[in-house]
């Protein structure tokens, strides 16, 4: 999502690689679910994020659309995100005890906070966000140990190949200027990577990138129209 903000603001002034160590955790997020309440749209879901869910959870895209997640625009893109409960305004996936019901397949927001992403030019950093996370006398911990992701270097791949995808999404809508294209663009796009279903039994890149090239194939077309 593009932000107007000063990271300097936000953030302790330092940039992350996910080798490095910053100070972010949160001693087990002991007693504390600030993150998984009030978030409003701001839990964005990726393709990844998709996958295991619904391979997960054996519920289609649709399916989670009922209850947990939902739709909405951002900076033109239709994208989903985690829904929060309209009455007691929390994500849908924390139980009772205020724990994640989904701990071992959270999505890469969830997995990220209080850490961000900061994307220049093809590549990204993390950054620490400082006033986001209530938890006090945070330890040190290496970037790819607080994300808990297998395969760290496929999944930053796939992540600087979606933040590209996304700005080319966007860069031909806004050249084309035309509204009843831009709805089949992101029509489109959500089908091919959010609403076809992922082979549970297949690895998610693969899959990945082979809707990826079909979806710049297409884009690369309405491009040259
Ligand atoms: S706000 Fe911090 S301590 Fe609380 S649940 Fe989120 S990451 Fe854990
Ligand atoms: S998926 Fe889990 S970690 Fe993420 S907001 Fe929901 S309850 Fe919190």
């Amino acid at each position: 999502m593009k932000r107007q903000i000063s990271i300097e603001e936000i953030s302790d002034g330092r940039l992350y690689k996910a080798n490095d160590l910053v100070k972010a955790g949160c001693h087990d997020c002991k007693d504390c679910s600030f993150c998984c309440e009030g978030m409003g749209e701001s839990i964005l879901l990726d393709p990844k994020d998709l996958y295991e869910l619904t391979t997960y959870l054996g519920r289609s895209f649709e399916e989670l659309l009922e209850n947990n997640l939902e739709l909405h625009v951002v900076d033109g893109l239709i994208l989903p995100n985690l829904k929060m409960d309209p009455e007691k305004d929390c994500c849908s996936f924390l139980d009772e005890n205020k724990r994640c019901s989904i701990h071992s397949i959270r999505p890469g927001f969830c997995r990220l906070f209080p850490l961000g992403r900061i994307y220049e030019q093809d590549d990204f950093h993390y950054f620490l966000q400082v006033h986001e996370c209530p938890m006090e006398h945070k330890t040190k911990v290496k970037v790819k140990k607080w994300l808990g992701i297998e395969a760290i270097a496929s999944y930053e791949e796939f992540i600087r190949s979606w933040h590209m995808l996304q700005k080319k999404t966007q860069e031909i809508m806004e050249q084309k200027k035309d509204d009843s294209l831009t709805k089949k663009i992101n029509l489109f796009v959500l089908q091919e990577f959010y609403v076809n279903p992922y082979e549970k039994d297949e690895d998610f890149y693969s899959q990945y990138a082979r809707r990826e090239q079909n979806v710049l194939t297409v884009l690369e077309d309405i491009a040259n129209s």
